[in-house]
């Protein structure tokens, strides 16, 4: 009881309000039709069915702060079962902890049971309650308890992450000053911050990638303790860093992002994937273009492939290696080729990049030296190629760089629009060395073998 207690005071639970405050839409300005639909019909459904429903998280902070959220978490008391009974269209997911996802049409609504701490079984379900494993650096390993709405605000990261909104009432229910803290653009950490970090460090990559997105500021007490725990990210399981950071990348503000991560002190030896971005003096503007570039194109509403975003990021490795194999008189696609294999070997496996973008990567890559060859028939050949278009982005970085000479690109520029015969008269006059190449008589093929293929980025 008094172990309890004095618990509760040092994590801050007894300062922190029980009941929230009750915000009117005069002062919240969220009308229910600016929220999706679909959200608002799942909570007044739930709500039909005597369950309490709220919109969750990321998609309140984000209407409050004016934008458009992405996607809808709805919290509710029902537990997975009742919901899943409710909605035709759903199905439980997760082992760890379950969610219900209702589906319409193309948008999915995520929904969730109010979840606990874990810590004291006041209110927690009696089945989980005391689920909840900590390793020796205090990090949970297990926190699949359900429990009260005021248990579930309270495990949320942030205040402005942990709001719920009402669709049926209009009404915004604000446990920890969330409101105030939209207003001054702040990000606070919800509870003593330290401690937050400990149990899940990822929130300190969830602070900077918020903060960079939302143009907030991280509040100082938030703030302070994340150079000193940093350290801690290496404790993590290496796949959930790398979805976090992979959110970053692609969140339309990786390039601030990355600015601001720095500024934390959250790489060197932290994050692999920052240490290739930031730790190569050479590369460092290239990676930065790239950002920026992925940025753009992602706020102009076009995708970009993962696969090209890593090409970037471990382009200047991959050179470094080229030139390496080149100086030991390996002619340039076996050298590159072997540049390439030795960087994804090492990289993959530090970075855990799946295994996936790893041909799109060799593609883009193989590319950049097929890409020099301006005579004969190979620029049409590569005009052809399925993965010419981000071959050829990618040499505009390059170019846009400065590694390479701007003429290279405005020449592939031009040679993919020109029309005949000013095409023809673009491509360059062989060299020596191709003309004697190709005067070397060729080995007869088996009559019954496939045409072989161009080697390399097919
Ligand atoms: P995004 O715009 O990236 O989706 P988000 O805040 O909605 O931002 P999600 O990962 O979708 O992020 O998480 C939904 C909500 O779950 C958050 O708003 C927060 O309340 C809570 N949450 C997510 N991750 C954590 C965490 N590591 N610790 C505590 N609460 C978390
Ligand atoms: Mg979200």
């Amino acid at each position: 009881m008094i172990r309890r207690f004095l618990g509760n005071v040092f994590s801050g639970r007894l300062f922190q309000s029980a009941r929230p405050r009750v915000i009117p839409l005069k002062t919240h300005r969220i009308a229910r039709d600016h929220v999706s639909r679909h959200a608002t019909k799942v909570c007044e459904t739930l709500q039909q069915h005597k369950h309490a429903a709220y919109v969750v998280g990321g998609a309140v902070r984000d209407l409050l702060l004016g934008g458009i959220p992405k996607d809808y978490d709805v919290a509710t008391d029902a537990r997975p079962e009742e919901v899943r009974a409710i909605f035709r269209r759903s199905r439980i997911i997760g082992r760890r902890f379950r969610l219900v996802h209702v589906m319409f049409g193309n948008e999915t609504i995520e929904v969730s049971t109010f979840r606990g701490s874990g810590e004291g079984a006041d209110s927690a379900d009696a089945a989980g309650a005391g689920d909840h494993k900590t390793d020796e650096h205090g990090r949970i390993l297990r926190d699949n308890v359900f429990g009260s709405l005021e248990d579930d605000a309270r495990r949320r990261d942030f205040t402005v992450n942990a709001m719920f909104y009402d669709p049926v009432r209009e009404e915004v229910l604000d446990y920890h000053g969330g409101i105030a803290d939209i207003k001054a653009r702040r990000l606070r950490m919800i509870g003593d911050p330290a401690q937050r970090y400990r149990e899940d460090p990822i929130r300190m990559l969830r602070a900077v990638r918020l903060a960079a997105a939302r143009g907030l500021e991280i509040e100082t007490h938030s703030r302070k303790p994340i150079r000193a725990l940093a350290g801690l990210l290496l404790n993590v399981p290496k796949a959930r860093v790398f979805d976090e950071m992979m959110k970053m990348l692609l969140s339309g503000h990786a390039a601030e992002g990355v600015r601001r991560l720095r500024k934390e002190g959250l790489h060197h030896g932290v994050l692999p994937l920052l240490d290739v971005i930031l730790e190569q003096p050479l590369g460092e503007r290239f990676v930065m273009l790239a950002l920026e570039n992925t940025d753009s194109r992602i706020n102009e509403g076009k995708t970009v492939s993962p696969g090209f975003l890593f090409a970037a990021l471990l382009w200047h490795e991959v050179l470094a290696a080229w030139k390496a194999a080149e100086a030991r008189a390996m002619h340039t696609m076996p050298a590159l080729f072997e540049a390439m294999d030795k960087v994804l070997q090492v990289q993959a496996e530090k970075l855990a990049i799946p295994r996936r973008f790893g041909a799109d990567m060799k593609d883009i890559w193989a590319l950049q030296a097929r890409l020099l060859n301006r005579s004969g028939r190979r620029p049409y050949l590569l005009l052809e190629h399925p993965k010419f278009r981000a071959g050829f982005d990618f040499l505009l970085l390059r170019c846009q760089s400065r590694e390479v000479d701007g003429e290279m690109g405005d020449w592939w520029e031009k040679f993919q629009h020109a029309e005949e015969p000013a095409r023809a008269g673009m491509l360059m006059k062989e060299g020596p060395s191709a003309a004697k190449k190709r005067r070397r008589p060729r080995r007869k093929k088996p009559a019954a073998a496939a045409p072989a293929r161009e080697s390399g980025a097919a």
